[in-house]
């Protein structure tokens, strides 16, 4: 049977226990996982892409097997997961709020790649209210973040933000 190839995109700067939680429920649905690092995401990062990368290695299982792979991407989504034969393309939904966006983002790629489907999943309720950006703005003013990232996330930002 043919390999069902899937990508999961983002900024993943950096990356928490939310998108964890979801890479967790979509590898169950693809033979291949494409994890796909957006290099100019935000116009300045927290970390570059080799860092997000990194952080994403450390504590993703992506070794022979796993059935996950990390790269980095720029440009339009839909022509890097052609370029990787991937016809599903990953999200998470949190919250309303991020529905707006994500609907316009789905119907757009459905226009530019007809045969690429975006499917939407959502993460454990206790992380519906985690983002990298709310993650980096409560270790900015020293908050305590530990337990929404993976371990080595809360040491690079402590690092990021020393006190
Ligand atoms: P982007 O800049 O593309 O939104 P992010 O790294 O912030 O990149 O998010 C990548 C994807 O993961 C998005 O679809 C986002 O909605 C989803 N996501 C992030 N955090 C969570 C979470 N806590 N629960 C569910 N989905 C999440």
């Amino acid at each position: 049977m043919k390999e069902r190839i899937a990508v999961y995109p983002g900024s993943f700067d950096p990356i928490t226990n939310g998108h964890l939680d979801i890479i967790e429920r979509a590898r169950g649905l693809c033979d291949r996982l494409v994890l796909s690092v957006l290099v100019n995401a935000e116009k300045e990062p927290l970390f570059s892409v080799e860092e997000r990368i990194a952080l994403i290695r450390e504590n993703v299982a992506t070794e022979n097997g796993a059935r996950v792979e990390v790269r980095e991407f720029s440009g339009l989504l839909v022509d890097f997961a052609q370029s990787v034969g991937a016809k599903m393309i990953v999200r998470g939904l949190r919250a309303m709020s991020d529905f707006e966006y994500e609907f316009q983002m789905a119907l757009m790629n459905r226009r530019l790649a007809p045969g690429v489907e975006t499917v939407f999943l959502m993460a454990k309720e206790e992380y519906s209210y985690v983002s990298s950006r709310l993650v980096k703005e409560v270790a900015r003013l020293g908050g305590d973040v530990s337990a929404l990232t993976p371990r080595g996330v809360s040491v690079a930002l402590a690092r990021a933000f020393p006190r």
